[in-house]
Parts: C-alpha cells; sequence; structure tokens
C-alpha cells in the first residue's frame, strides 16, 4: 500500500458471486482487481475468494497457476462459503484442493442440499448490534477450529465467521445482502496490516539514515 490512498482488494474472479464482492468493496472506498491469473496478484494488499462451487473454483485456481503465489503471498485472505472451504487446513471426508490458509475443518453441504438453504440473525459482538443477516447457501460447517483462529459468530453451536492472523472466513455470504460490516471488517485487517508494513519500512530506513 506504500504510495497509496486507497488499498487494493484482489477479487478471484473465475467463479461464483465475485461481482457482489467487487460492488461491496468499492461501496466502502477500496480499489479492486479481478484476479484471473498470477500477474494480477502482485501489488494487492487483500484477496477474496468468493462464494460459488469450490471444486470448480479449486479446480481453476490450480489450472491457472494460482495456488502457490496465493499460498506465499502473505496478504490478508477473506473466504466466504465456498472461498471458506478453499482457505480451509482440512475438508471432511474429501481429497479435493485446498490453500490450507487457516487452522479449521470444514464440512461442506453440511445443512444438506440446495433446497435446505436458508437465512438467519446472526449475532457477533465484533460486530455490534443489530445481528447480520446470514444467508447461508448450500453452506459448509466448520467442525473443528485451530487455538489461532478465534470465532467471532456462531450459528446453532456451529463457528460460522472466524478469523486468523491470515483469514477471515464466513460460511454465509455477507455479500448478497447491503450491510458492509463484514467487508469492513475485513478491510481492518488489510489495512492494519499495511500500516505494519508502512511503519516497519519507515522504522528501517529512520534506522539506516541514522547509522550512516
Ligand atoms: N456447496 C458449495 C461447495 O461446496 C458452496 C456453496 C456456496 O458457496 N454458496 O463448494
Amino acid at each position: 500500500m506504500a504510495g497509496k490512498n486507497v488499498v487494493s482488494i484482489g477479487i478471484l474472479s473465475f467463479q461464483g458471486d465475485y461481482a457482489r464482492h467487487d460492488a461491496m468493496f468499492r461501496a466502502i472506498g477500496a480499489r479492486t482487481v479481478a484476479v484471473r491469473s498470477v500477474a494480477n496478484i502482485a501489488c494487492l494488499d487483500g484477496l477474496v475468494i468468493p462464494g460459488g462451487e469450490s471444486t470448480t473454483i479449486g479446480m481453476l485456481i490450480e489450472r491457472f497457476g494460482l495456488l502457490e503465489p496465493i499460498r506465499a503471498a502473505e496478504i490478508p485472505v477473506f473466504g466466504t462459503c465456498a472461498g471458506a472451504i478453499l482457505c480451509a487446513r482440512t475438508i471432511r471426508e474429501s481429497e479435493q484442493l485446498t490453500l490450507g490458509l487457516i487452522d479449521v475443518t470444514i464440512e461442506r453441504n453440511a445443512y444438506g442440499r440446495q433446497v435446505d438453504s436458508f437465512e438467519a440473525d446472526i449475532a457477533s459482538h465484533e460486530l455490534g448490534s443489530p445481528a447480520v443477516r446470514g444467508v447461508f447457501i448450500r453452506a459448509p460447517i466448520i467442525r473443528a477450529t485451530g487455538s489461532d483462529v478465534e470465532v467471532l459468530a456462531h450459528y446453532e453451536d456451529h463457528p460460522v465467521l472466524v478469523r486468523s492472523s491470515r483469514c477471515l472466513c464466513a460460511t454465509f455470504h455477507p455479500e448478497l445482502t447491503d450491510d458492509t460490516r463484514v467487508h469492513e471488517l475485513f478491510l481492518s485487517m488489510v489495512t492494519q496490516r499495511c500500516a505494519c508494513y508502512t511503519n516497519a519500512s519507515i522504522g528501517a530506513s529512520s534506522s539506516e539514515s541514522t547509522t550512516q
């Protein structure tokens, strides 16, 4: 972000509802970049993996050579629904690709089939009042979380919004409502990391100048 006034949020734009994330981040003042190739990953401050079909998105991540570049980028990643599945360290009873960015075990389609999709109010201290409206579309369930994963919201005892130093994952679709709070939360993770990076650079250059 050094030298820029706004952060750049990359949105993986192969399949799924990437356009809704794009609109959401632009509405809250971020610059957005459609990510479809390795070249798009350079210069990003954060990356979104949208909801959709995790097997398809995973296959395209591999086909376009993005697996290692995303893992190596060390930028905050925001996964929603299929995106959360792809961020998970472990997908229960599945051999499909995962980026392994956050220490959770997740189970695909765990509420049932498409017709079992639902909406529910999701309370979260982190997001404040009122509750956010959770849109769950053939959603996964997070079955286990590692010690470095913070659970920010539950639905029926299952974590539905989780955060680590690297990732924010929602098993629901905040981009399908008009409520920008979950996107703002991710943006704050990105800007905090950028501020640390900028301060570290300033620290490094001022200590260089004092030793000269
Ligand atoms: N069921 C999808 C999957 O397993 C996720 C659905 C979604 O992203 N809404 O990939």
